[in-house]
Protein backbone atom coordinates (compact mmCIF):
# COMPACT_ATOMS: atom_id res chain seq x y z
CA UNK A 1 0.00 0.00 0.00
CA UNK A 2 2.78 2.52 1.39
CA UNK A 3 5.02 1.54 -2.26
CA UNK A 4 2.33 1.42 -4.86
CA UNK A 5 -0.72 3.54 -3.30
CA UNK A 6 1.35 6.39 -1.79
CA UNK A 7 4.91 6.93 -2.77
CA UNK A 8 4.30 6.27 -6.06
CA UNK A 9 1.46 9.24 -6.23
CA UNK A 10 4.08 11.61 -4.81
CA UNK A 11 4.15 11.03 -0.74
CA UNK A 12 7.29 12.44 -0.06
CA UNK A 13 6.82 12.90 3.94
CA UNK A 14 8.78 9.96 5.79
CA UNK A 15 7.16 10.68 9.24
CA UNK A 16 3.83 10.37 7.12
CA UNK A 17 4.72 6.96 5.10
CA UNK A 18 6.14 5.47 8.55
CA UNK A 19 3.03 6.25 10.36
CA UNK A 20 0.82 4.54 7.40
CA UNK A 21 3.34 2.06 6.86
CA UNK A 22 2.96 1.31 11.49
CA UNK A 23 -0.79 1.81 12.21
CA UNK A 24 -2.59 -1.77 10.73
CA UNK A 25 -5.54 -0.60 8.44
CA UNK A 26 -7.36 -3.49 8.86
CA UNK A 27 -8.20 -3.07 12.48
CA UNK A 28 -10.63 -0.61 11.49
CA UNK A 29 -12.01 -2.20 8.54
CA UNK A 30 -15.75 -4.21 9.24
CA UNK A 31 -14.88 -7.99 9.18
CA UNK A 32 -16.95 -8.10 5.90
CA UNK A 33 -14.68 -6.10 4.12
CA UNK A 34 -11.32 -6.94 5.79
CA UNK A 35 -9.57 -8.74 2.76
CA UNK A 36 -9.70 -5.50 1.08
CA UNK A 37 -8.38 -2.99 3.76
CA UNK A 38 -5.20 -2.59 1.94
CA UNK A 39 -6.78 -1.21 -1.57
CA UNK A 40 -6.92 1.48 -3.35
CA UNK A 41 -10.36 2.85 -2.40
CA UNK A 42 -12.21 4.27 0.12
CA UNK A 43 -14.57 1.07 2.21
CA UNK A 44 -18.21 1.36 3.73
CA UNK A 45 -18.39 0.98 7.82
CA UNK A 46 -21.29 0.94 10.21
CA UNK A 47 -24.17 4.23 9.47
CA UNK A 48 -24.01 4.57 6.08
CA UNK A 49 -19.98 6.10 6.43
CA UNK A 50 -16.97 5.55 5.15
CA UNK A 51 -13.36 4.83 5.71
CA UNK A 52 -11.17 6.93 3.41
CA UNK A 53 -8.99 5.66 0.51
CA UNK A 54 -5.22 5.18 1.97
CA UNK A 55 -4.02 7.89 -0.55
CA UNK A 56 -6.35 10.50 0.60
CA UNK A 57 -5.42 9.92 4.31
CA UNK A 58 -1.74 10.46 3.27
CA UNK A 59 -2.65 13.18 1.17
CA UNK A 60 -4.53 15.48 3.77
CA UNK A 61 -1.91 14.20 6.41
CA UNK A 62 1.02 15.70 4.59
CA UNK A 63 -0.57 19.06 4.06
CA UNK A 64 -0.81 19.22 7.76
CA UNK A 65 3.00 19.31 8.10
CA UNK A 66 2.90 17.92 11.19
CA UNK A 67 6.29 17.89 13.01
CA UNK A 68 5.76 16.32 16.48
CA UNK A 69 4.89 18.52 18.94
CA UNK A 70 1.61 20.01 17.78
CA UNK A 71 -1.80 19.28 19.15
CA UNK A 72 -4.46 18.62 16.14
CA UNK A 73 -8.21 18.34 15.86
CA UNK A 74 -9.67 15.78 13.55
CA UNK A 75 -13.49 16.36 12.45
CA UNK A 76 -15.00 12.99 10.81
CA UNK A 77 -14.01 10.21 12.98
CA UNK A 78 -15.70 7.59 11.36
CA UNK A 79 -13.32 4.15 11.86
CA UNK A 80 -11.06 6.33 14.01
CA UNK A 81 -8.04 5.40 11.47
CA UNK A 82 -6.80 8.81 10.50
CA UNK A 83 -7.18 9.71 14.27
CA UNK A 84 -4.71 6.23 14.58
CA UNK A 85 -2.33 7.85 11.15
CA UNK A 86 -2.24 11.31 13.31
CA UNK A 87 -1.04 10.19 16.81
CA UNK A 88 1.75 9.02 15.13
CA UNK A 89 2.91 12.36 14.21
CA UNK A 90 1.67 14.84 16.46
CA UNK A 91 1.65 15.30 19.80
CA UNK A 92 -2.26 14.94 20.80
CA UNK A 93 -5.32 14.11 18.90
CA UNK A 94 -8.88 15.16 19.83
CA UNK A 95 -11.37 13.63 16.83
CA UNK A 96 -14.60 14.76 16.81
CA UNK A 97 -17.89 12.42 15.33
CA UNK A 98 -21.61 12.70 15.18
CA UNK A 99 -22.85 9.66 15.26
CA UNK A 100 -22.42 7.91 18.98
CA UNK A 101 -22.31 4.92 17.37
CA UNK A 102 -19.14 5.18 15.23
CA UNK A 103 -17.45 7.37 18.59
CA UNK A 104 -17.34 4.86 20.64
CA UNK A 105 -16.51 1.83 18.53
CA UNK A 106 -13.43 4.12 17.38
CA UNK A 107 -12.72 4.77 20.96
CA UNK A 108 -12.92 0.88 21.79
CA UNK A 109 -10.28 0.52 18.85
CA UNK A 110 -7.70 3.42 19.70
CA UNK A 111 -8.05 2.33 23.53
CA UNK A 112 -6.90 -1.37 22.49
CA UNK A 113 -3.86 -0.67 20.19
CA UNK A 114 -2.95 1.56 23.33
CA UNK A 115 -3.29 4.51 22.03
CA UNK A 116 -3.08 7.20 24.69
CA UNK A 117 -2.75 10.71 22.91
CA UNK A 118 -6.33 10.53 21.02
CA UNK A 119 -9.23 11.31 22.47
CA UNK A 120 -12.62 10.94 20.49
CA UNK A 121 -15.34 13.64 21.10
CA UNK A 122 -18.86 13.31 20.44
CA UNK A 123 -20.31 16.39 18.86
CA UNK A 124 -20.66 18.69 16.02
CA UNK A 125 -17.32 18.95 14.72
CA UNK A 126 -18.16 22.00 12.37
CA UNK A 127 -18.57 24.13 15.70
CA UNK A 128 -14.26 23.26 16.40
CA UNK A 129 -13.66 21.83 20.06
CA UNK A 130 -13.52 25.11 21.73
CA UNK A 131 -12.34 23.71 25.41
CA UNK A 132 -8.97 22.37 24.22
CA UNK A 133 -8.28 25.40 20.91
CA UNK A 134 -6.18 26.50 19.92
CA UNK A 135 -4.86 24.13 17.33
CA UNK A 136 -1.43 23.83 15.16
CA UNK A 137 -3.80 21.64 12.60
CA UNK A 138 -7.21 20.47 12.00
CA UNK A 139 -8.33 18.13 9.42
CA UNK A 140 -11.98 17.91 8.64
CA UNK A 141 -12.72 14.21 6.65
CA UNK A 142 -16.04 15.16 5.19
CA UNK A 143 -17.53 17.25 2.43
CA UNK A 144 -18.22 21.11 3.06
CA UNK A 145 -20.52 23.12 1.56
CA UNK A 146 -18.32 26.07 2.72
CA UNK A 147 -15.55 26.99 5.39
CA UNK A 148 -16.75 26.53 9.02
CA UNK A 149 -15.81 29.70 10.71
CA UNK A 150 -15.32 28.45 14.01
CA UNK A 151 -12.24 25.82 12.54
CA UNK A 152 -10.49 29.21 11.29
CA UNK A 153 -11.25 30.73 14.84
CA UNK A 154 -9.71 27.67 16.45
CA UNK A 155 -6.11 27.55 14.79
CA UNK A 156 -2.79 28.91 15.99
CA UNK A 157 -1.18 31.91 14.21
CA UNK A 158 0.49 29.81 11.69
CA UNK A 159 -1.85 27.01 11.85
CA UNK A 160 -3.23 25.21 8.76
CA UNK A 161 -6.81 23.86 8.29
CA UNK A 162 -7.08 20.98 5.62
CA UNK A 163 -10.57 20.50 4.54
CA UNK A 164 -12.66 19.45 1.29
CA UNK A 165 -14.86 22.09 0.18
CA UNK A 166 -17.70 22.13 -2.59
CA UNK A 167 -20.58 20.26 -3.61
CA UNK A 168 -22.19 17.30 -1.88
CA UNK A 169 -20.94 15.51 -5.63
CA UNK A 170 -17.38 16.65 -5.24
CA UNK A 171 -14.96 19.14 -3.26
CA UNK A 172 -12.31 20.93 -3.66
CA UNK A 173 -9.01 19.72 -1.58
CA UNK A 174 -8.48 23.01 0.62
CA UNK A 175 -5.54 24.46 2.85
CA UNK A 176 -6.25 27.35 4.71
CA UNK A 177 -3.46 29.09 6.72
CA UNK A 178 -3.93 31.13 9.50
CA UNK A 179 -1.59 34.89 9.37
CA UNK A 180 -2.52 36.96 11.82
CA UNK A 181 -6.42 38.22 11.05
CA UNK A 182 -5.43 37.01 7.42
CA UNK A 183 -5.94 34.02 5.91
CA UNK A 184 -4.05 32.16 3.01
CA UNK A 185 -6.11 29.37 0.93
CA UNK A 186 -4.67 27.25 -1.53
CA UNK A 187 -6.82 24.77 -3.93
CA UNK A 188 -4.76 21.19 -3.88
CA UNK A 189 -7.10 19.30 -6.19
CA UNK A 190 -10.56 17.44 -6.24
CA UNK A 191 -11.78 14.88 -4.00
CA UNK A 192 -15.23 13.30 -2.75
CA UNK A 193 -16.33 13.14 0.71
CA UNK A 194 -19.36 11.86 2.38
CA UNK A 195 -20.93 15.05 3.81
CA UNK A 196 -19.81 16.98 6.55
CA UNK A 197 -23.23 17.53 8.93
CA UNK A 198 -24.30 19.92 11.06
CA UNK A 199 -24.08 24.34 11.83
CA UNK A 200 -21.92 24.97 9.30
CA UNK A 201 -21.88 22.46 7.03
CA UNK A 202 -25.03 20.46 5.08
CA UNK A 203 -28.46 20.31 6.46
CA UNK A 204 -29.27 16.53 8.05
N1 LIG B 1 -11.59 9.88 9.11
C1 LIG B 1 -12.44 8.72 9.02
C2 LIG B 1 -11.66 7.42 9.11
O1 LIG B 1 -10.43 7.48 9.22
O2 LIG B 1 -12.30 6.38 9.11
C3 LIG B 1 -13.33 8.75 7.81
C4 LIG B 1 -14.34 9.81 7.93
S1 LIG B 1 -15.85 9.55 7.04
C5 LIG B 1 -15.32 9.83 5.39
C6 LIG B 1 -16.69 11.06 7.53
C7 LIG B 1 -17.18 11.05 8.95
O3 LIG B 1 -17.56 12.38 9.30
C8 LIG B 1 -18.40 10.18 9.18
O4 LIG B 1 -18.17 9.26 10.20
C9 LIG B 1 -19.48 11.20 9.59
O5 LIG B 1 -20.41 10.69 10.52
C10 LIG B 1 -18.63 12.31 10.19
N2 LIG B 1 -19.26 13.63 10.27
C11 LIG B 1 -20.07 14.23 9.37
N3 LIG B 1 -20.43 15.45 9.81
C12 LIG B 1 -19.81 15.62 11.01
C13 LIG B 1 -19.79 16.68 11.98
N4 LIG B 1 -20.46 17.83 11.80
N5 LIG B 1 -19.06 16.51 13.09
C14 LIG B 1 -18.38 15.36 13.32
N6 LIG B 1 -18.38 14.33 12.45
C15 LIG B 1 -19.07 14.46 11.31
Amino acid sequence: MVERQLEARGIKDRRVLDAMREVPRHLFVPAAHRERAYDDCPLPIDERQTISQPYMVAWMTELLRLEGEETVLEVGTGSGYQAAVLSKLARFVFTMERIPLLAEAAKKRLRDMGIENAEVVVGDGTEGLLEHAPYEGIIVTAGSPSVPPRLVEQLVDGGRLVIPVGSSAVQMLTVIEKRGDKTITREEGSCVFVPLVGRYGWER
